[in-house]
């Protein structure tokens, strides 16, 4: 399973179109999973897919944790299905609909596939679970889960887990009850060192992280073979005393960027 990031920060850059970002500015939320799976479409991820030499009019399915902004752009949804060979499968909770912005027009060009949590399908010969993230949507009523995947393909598993920080009993108890073992795991890395940021209740930071990865390998689910990924990193929640590479591979993790390139 090869894995592409496109995008490896936080919400910082959601607004900025691929030509206005700056020097190491992290895109938003984008990974391209063996040329055909997309998941998450950023601003920017279809242009800078362009850019690196990729061919988006490969991309046949996308998967959708959920709605925020620096995980779903509709134009770039657009820029897909408008190259697409057939018509762009999309992926996403069924709560999410309504704040996708997507027309009846839109909707000839995408095969729009409504998810419930812990459903399970097929993609060719990749697998797909969906589990519910501990994460938020836009508000206390909203009817939108984010979501968290499971991805297998050729014997290899890949944990996604962006948005959420510690998970939800359900991805816990399908880890456990379903003896998963992962051969990668992307963790969403936002906070940093601080505490004192509220974002730690949908969000991972550093001590979190170090705790997760404790438990996933104590209860069995990961191995020292196991790649654990850092991204959706928010610069600005890291102090500058130590480069980022660094603190994460005191996790044993390595540190995504965008452009990276990962085999499982
Ligand atoms: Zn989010
Ligand atoms: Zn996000």
């Amino acid at each position: 399973m090869k894995l592409w990031f496109l995008g490896t920060g936080a919400a910082g850059c959601r607004n900025k179109s691929e030509s206005e970002i700056q020097g190491d500015e992290r895109r938003c939320a984008s990974l391209l999973v063996d040329q055909n799976v997309l998941v998450d479409v950023s601003r920017q991820s279809f242009d800078f897919l362009t850019k690196l030499g990729g061919d988006p009019s490969c991309v046949t399915d996308v998967l959708l944790s959920h709605s925020h902004e620096d995980h779903f752009c509709r134009d770039a949804l657009l820029q897909y299905a408008n190259v697409s060979n057939g018509r762009l499968r999309l992926w996403c909770h069924r709560g999410a609909v309504v704040h996708l912005g997507l027309t009846e027009e839109d909707l000839q060009r995408i095969d729009l596939r409504l998810v419930e949590v812990c459903d399970c399908w097929q993609i060719g010969d990749m697998t797909v679970t969906a589990l519910p993230a501990n994460h938020m949507a836009e508000e206390l009523t909203d009817p939108e889960t984010p979501l968290h995947y499971i991805l297998e393909k050729d014997g290899k598993k890949l944990f996604y887990g962006c948005d959420g920080g510690w998970y939800t009993a359900i991805e816990w108890e399908y880890l456990m009850r379903k003896r998963v073992t992962l051969d990668g795991v992307i963790m969403d890395s936002t906070v940093g060192e601080d505490t004192g940021n509220f974002r730690i209740a949908t969000h991972n930071n550093l001590a979190m992280l170090e705790i997760l990865i404790l438990a996933l390998r104590q209860n069995g689910r990961i191995s020292s073979d196991t790649k654990l990924i850092a991204t959706h990193i928010a610069r600005s929640c890291h102090s500058n005393e130590k480069p980022l590479e660094e603190v994460f591979a005191d996790l044993g993790m390595i540190t995504a960027r965008d452009g990276l390139e990962i085999e499982l």
